[in-house]
Formats: structure tokens, sequence, C-alpha cells
């Protein structure tokens, strides 16, 4: 098999010299516990990338599994004592394997499905369609993302609700896909500086000041990506963080539950005290944290693009979260995806994943 042709790699050429192979990343990094062998931890994603760029591992099937395995979860960046910045090696190692035609069948779908219909699901309506609301101009505006329009839409239903019962006067933006599950799976970073640039144009045409969120994924492109390559001019918001300065009177709930904090949301946006204070104004809530929470959150496994071309492994990587939250009844977290992927990973129903956006809605 020929060296591939290296464009993005170059980038992260002195990162990639940088590991001491100490293999403290081992102990955190949610595929490697799956998978187990060392060639899926970031130590030695790090060696394949080397191998790649240097021609002399091949782009071969393994390496491609080894490299798309990774959630992008960031927990190993948070451990590493020489401070390699794994997720940007994994995704530029990703750009260069797209470029040179190695791209998974799932996510050349995906990817194409985004280009043609502006989701990842190949949904014909738009998300303003799909939700059968009217886009107007308002100061606050919902941007409802992809997968819990498409998948779950009773978070996007609870979002309207929740503004509705607030009085706030609120619009839903009329975007495309937030371009992050191609930045993830490594497609050509033009195409998602594109989708920026039609997302933020359409935001600004409706006259909103404050962009909410209900998507870990989305938000951290809105707040951290999006900055990067084009003007981003209005306040950006979670949910979570929207609920926290609200006066909320929430009913009671007498369980005993617990906190997933999204790898999108805490790790890579640093967003963890505003999830929990709106947790703590529900009276009644018998709340735990988990034995690894906030920066040392564990990843659910859905993220990275892992859900879709490796579900078996994602599955596992849900197990090993939910054994986390063995005393809770209720299950809370602030993405779709991680929703979906921890019900995924879940045998019986003995325990409830819910959306904080849904549960605040049921309690308002
Ligand atoms: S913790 Fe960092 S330096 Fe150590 S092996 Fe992992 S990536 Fe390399
Ligand atoms: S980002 Fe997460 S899944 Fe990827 S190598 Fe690091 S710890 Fe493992």
């Amino acid at each position: 098999m020929s060296k591939i042709s290296i464009k993005n790699l170059d980038k992260v050429k002195n990162a990639v010299n940088v590991c001491t192979m100490c293999g403290f990343c081992k102990s955190v990094c949610p595929s490697f516990k799956a998978i187990k062998w060392d060639s899926s931890v970031a130590r030695g994603r790090v060696i394949l990338s080397y191998g790649l760029l240097t021609g002399d591992i091949p782009a071969d099937a393994s390496v491609i599994e080894n490299i798309y395995t990774c959630t992008t979860c960031m927990d190993c960046v948070r451990r590493c004592p020489s401070k390699v910045d794994i997720v940007e090696i994994v995704e530029m190692c990703r750009a260069d394997l797209v470029s040179n035609g190695h791209i998974l069948p799932k996510h050349k779908a995906v990817a194409e499905n985004i280009l043609n219909f502006g989701n990842p699901y190949g949904e014909k309506d738009t998300m303003v369609q799909r939700l059968k609301v009217k886009p107007k101009n308002a100061k606050v505006g919902y941007f409802p993302g992809c997968s819990a329009t498409f998948r779950t839409p009773e978070t996007t239903n609870a979002a309207l609700s929740i503004f509705r019962k607030l009085g706030t006067d609120h619009t839903v933006a009329d975007c495309k896909c937030c371009g992050s599950v191609m930045q993830r799976i490594g497609w050509d970073n033009n195409d998602v500086v594109k989708m920026m640039d039609h997302n933020v144009k359409a935001i600004r045409k409706q006259g909103i000041e404050t962009l909410v969120l209900s998507c870990a994924g989305c938000y951290r492109m809105f707040k951290e990506e999006y900055p990067k390559y084009v003007d981003v001019p209005f306040k950006v918001l979670h949910m979570a963080e929207f609920l926290d300065a609200q006066d909320l009177k929430l009913k009671e709930m007498k369980v005993k539950a617990t906190y997933h904090d999204p790898c999108h949301l805490g790790r890579h946006a640093h967003v963890y005290d505003a999830p929990r204070n709106v947790i703590k104004k529900i009276p009644g809530i018998e709340f735990t944290e988990m034995a690894n929470n906030r920066e040392t959150s564990r990843c659910c496994g859905g993220g990275g693009g892992v859900r879709s071309a490796y579900p078996n492994e994602s599955k596992m990587m849900a197990e090993a979260r939910l054994e986390e939250a063995a005393s809770a009844d209720l299950i809370i977290t602030t993405c779709p995806f991680c929703v979906n992927n921890l019900r995924f990973g879940m045998s019986g129903d003995a325990k409830r994943v819910v959306d904080l956006t849904e549960l605040a809605d049921e309690l308002l």
C-alpha cells in the first residue's frame, strides 16, 4: 500500500514528537477500555499518525479503524503530562485519510447528506420545517440541531415549550447542520466553513442576539470552533446556561439522580456548573455525582463519528459509563448524542436517561 499524501498532519509534527510513551492515557481512554489493544489508545494513535506521516505505516484497514474508534472525548489530553493534543492529531490524521480517499462508507454518506440536505440523516425537511415553526425575527433564537430535531424531538419540543412557559419572545434559527460531524470525521474543512458562514448569515438575518442550543456538540461548534473561522456577532448559550439564569420554580421530584457531563460541553467548552445549578433547583431530588465527573467525566462513546461507524464499540463505552451510575434511577445529561448512546447501552428499563431540557420542561 502506498504512502498517503500529507496535507494536515504536518501541522502537528511537533506534537507527535512530544509523546513520551508514558501510557498515562491508558487509564482514561474509553476506546482502549472497550477494545483493549494498545493501538486503540491515545499513545497508539500517536504512533500510527507518526507512521502515516513518515510513510512507514500504510493506511490499511486496521489503521483506519484505530483512528476512527477515537471519540475525540479529550480525556487523554487532560491526563497527558506532556500535554499532547491527541484530538488535534487524530482529527488532522482523519483529514489526511479522507483527502486520500480513505473514508468510511457510513461517514461518506453522512457528509454527503449534510451537503445535499443540510442534515446528516438525509431528511428532506429543514429543521424549521420539521419543527413546524415559521422563522421570524427575535432577540432570542433557538438552534435545535439535527440530532434533537430528527432523532430526539422530545428535546426540541421541550425547548420551545420552556420559552413559551417563561414568556420569552423567541424564534427558531433557520439554519443547516452546524458542521460538527463533518469536522470530527475529517471532511474537507472548506465545506465546514461554508456551513458556518451560511448559518451565521441566517442567524444575523433574523436579528438574533442570543443563540440558545440544547446540543453539546452544536454548542461547542458555535462557541469554540466558529470564532476560529467566522465572525460570531451574537451570544451563545447552552440551554443549561439559559435555564441557570432564570428564576425557575420547578415542581418536586423525589428521585436518585446523577449527571453525565457530555465531553463537548464539559472538557471541550468548560461548562460544568450551569447544569448542576439547574438540577439543584429541583426540590426533593437526591443528587450524587458519578465517580468520574466534571473534568474527569468519562465519555458515553457516542461522539467523534464512532456511533455511526462502530456501534458495538460505542455500546461498550456506554455500558462502561452506565456502570458508574449504578446507584441512580435518573441519569440527566445535556446532549442528544449522549441521551441516545446511553439509552443504547442500557439493558432493561430500570433507569431513565433524560435530557435536562426535557426534564426542566416537565417540572416547570
Ligand atoms: S499520556 Fe500523553 S505522553 Fe503519555 S503516552 Fe499518552 S499521549 Fe503519550
Ligand atoms: S480522545 Fe478519548 S477516545 Fe480518543 S484517544 Fe483520547 S481518551 Fe481515547
